[in-house]
């Protein structure tokens, strides 16, 4: 089959690999797989949080099933599914206190999904794979794994009934967020960035928006909020002094949320009496539970959720290099490779 193998720091190749071996598994054509900024990260690095090279990334992807066992009951030949592509073990000590996204045995599918098949173990299927509904186009359909990550963010975050949020940084992540911040309640989200093509986008989403390098962050929030602060501040770029700004801006006993991670240096010096005295909660959260996955197929097939306007490009598999160089341009959001 074909992949795109990543050998190392923006080394990837487009190569002719052996399928995924095992017969007792099923075995997925894959359609599509969205790039995730995590991909970016890996290719730019060479390595990922997960892995070591060679490597096929990609975990956003849909596909149908090719080869399964005519036993299963479950799921047939020709089913259009997505797939999670981490699934939690359900024994180790975090899978039996619920908490699935810390899974310490996660497994994987055969390899990621910038290629043309990928196999999941028979006994993973049920928890593994999701049919797409006939209304579900297959690109948006690879939005499933975004969007859980974003629900368990904002589960974290416990956002209430007209709560104010902040969100920096509309790329895709602070996109998906704000729908979801203003679907649990919120009343207001605030969302600051610098790119006004993105600020625009976040603005037809029903977010207020603020542009930092022109506008005061702090003050504006102030005005916003009647000088209260806001509940949540969730950012979605890691940088030490945005963050620090968050808590600024925040009320007492509200949240900074750390969403996006450091590509390198994540030390963070924060002024603990924000903690101490303030009660201001920090927290963060990368992954999702695998329950997330339907939440974010039952959103999107109502409509709850827009993501059509969040694709700028689908390209073929032979353009990931293009694609993945191009990503972090702030014309582009998000980039889907279709196999
Ligand atoms: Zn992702
Ligand atoms: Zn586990």
């Amino acid at each position: 089959m074909k992949a795109a193998v990543l050998y190392g720091k923006k080394n990837i190749k487009i190569e002719e690999v052996d399928l995924p071996a095992n017969q007792d598994n099923i075995m997925i054509k894959i359609a599509a797989c969205g790039i995730c900024i995590s991909d970016v990260k890996a290719y730019q690095e060479g390595q990922s949080h997960y892995f070591k090279p060679p490597i096929i990334l990609g975990h956003e992807y849909v596909g149908s099933i090719v080869k399964i066992s005519k036993k299963n009951e479950d799921f047939k030949k020709g089913d259009r599914v997505a797939v999670i592509h981490a699934v939690n073990c359900g024994y180790c000590s975090y899978c039996q206190k619920g908490l699935f996204e810390l899974c310490e045995n996660k497994q994987r599918a055969s390899n990621g999904g910038f290629a043309e098949y990928v196999s999941i173990n028979e006994k993973f299927a049920k928890i593994a794979l999701l049919k797409i509904p006939d209304k579900l186009s297959t690109n948006e359909a690879t939005f499933l794994e975004p969007i859980a990550c974003c629900i368990e963010a904002l589960e974290k975050c416990k956002i209430k009934l007209g709560d104010t949020i902040v969100i920096i940084g509309a790329g895709v992540m602070g996109l998906l967020l704000l729908q979801l911040s203003l679907l649990k309640g919120a009343s207001k989200v605030i969302v600051s960035e610098i790119n006004e093509y993105r600020r625009n986008i976040a603005k037809s989403l029903g977010a207020t928006v603020v542009n930092p390098e022109e506008i005061d962050l702090k003050k504006f929030i102030t005005k916003e909020t009647c000088s209260e602060g806001v509940d949540v501040a969730i950012t979605t770029v890691f940088k030490e002094y945005i963050i620090k700004e968050c808590f600024l801006f925040t009320r007492k006993q509200g949240t900074v949320f750390i969403f996006g991670s450091a590509i390198k240096n994540p030390d963070l010096l924060i002024n603990s009496d924000k903690i101490h005295y303030d009660q201001i909660n920090i927290m963060g959260s990368s992954a999702y539970k695998p329950f997330h996955f339907s939440i974010a197929l039952k959103l999107l097939k109502e409509n709850r959720l827009s993501v059509t306007p969040l694709i700028t490009s689908v390209e073929p598999l032979k353009n990931i290099k293009k694609a993945l160089d191009n990503y972090i341009k702030p014309e582009n959001l998000k980039i889907i490779i279709r196999m």
